[in-house]
């Protein structure tokens, strides 16, 4: 059944999801792989029109896909398909570009995290509507990190308490997120990055384990087996 958005909700989502996703192996595009029998995709916008706050989804796909997405998302959600870019803040900046300047809120989500669930799409777009200009979910790490030289000799070890992992949705007002991609000169992996270097203040969240990316094999391993598990917001 296509799920209805909420025309009274104040966030738009932008969803960039036109990457090769060569990292995966051999495929077509990442956002098109299948997870479960449905492309990933699929799972990503079904779990974004289930948040109250989304009047709006914008998905960036790779250019000769633009109708073939459409038609694969249509019968999930109604959702706005454009033509993404060579690189992933082209491809933010060409769905940002038919979002409504009436839309206050706006959240940056990878495609490729297509387990998040709809509660981190709430707290995110909560904290922007509270007054935070740019919002991100973070992780603690668990893994103790190092830094190597060149030659793979160890320069020294990073206190990990005072460092997080990245996920998406990143939350901004709309405003900012023109701002700083107006500004972005530099490849950025994330839209915050762009942010920080207008000196705006990011403010952190907690993340969650679903909301990992689907990058490598293992992690479509892992996440075949998560959607076995119940559903963490019922
Ligand atoms: O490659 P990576 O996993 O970091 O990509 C993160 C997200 O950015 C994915 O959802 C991918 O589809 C998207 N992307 C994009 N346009 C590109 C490259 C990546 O929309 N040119």
């Amino acid at each position: 059944m296509t799920a209805q958005l909420n025309a009274r909700g104040d966030v738009a989502v932008v969803v960039p999801a036109a990457g090769a996703g060569l990292r995966l192996g051999p495929g077509g595009p990442k956002a098109l792989r299948l997870l479960d029998g449905e492309p990933l995709l699929v799972h990503t916008v079904r779990r974004l029109a289930a948040a109250p706050s989304v009047r709006m989804i914008v998905i960036a796909a790779p250019p000769a896909d633009v109708e073939a997405v459409h038609s694969l998302l249509s019968p999930v959600a109604p959702v706005t398909v454009v033509a993404g870019g060579a690189e992933r803040q082209e491809s933010v900046a060409a769905a940002l570009a038919v979002v409504p300047d009436e839309v206050a809120i706006v959240l940056v989500h990878d495609a490729a995290r297509c387990l998040t669930p709809p509660s981190v799409v709430e707290r995110v777009a909560a904290a922007v509507r509270a007054g935070a200009d740019a919002v991100i979910p973070v992780l603690p790490v668990v893994d103790t990190i190092k830094e190597v030289a060149a030659d793979d000799t160890v320069l020294g070890t990073v206190d990990r308490s005072v460092l997080r992992a990245v996920q998406t949705p990143q939350g901004f007002r709309a405003s900012v997120l023109r701002a700083a991609h107006a500004a972005a000169a530099d490849a950025h992996t994330d839209d915050a990055g762009a942010v920080e270097k207008l000196g705006i203040p990011v403010h952190c969240v907690p993340g969650s384990d679903l909301a990992l990316k689907i990058t490598r094999p293992i992690d479509l391993a892992l996440a075949t087996h998560l959607l076995t598990l119940p559903d963490p917001d019922a």
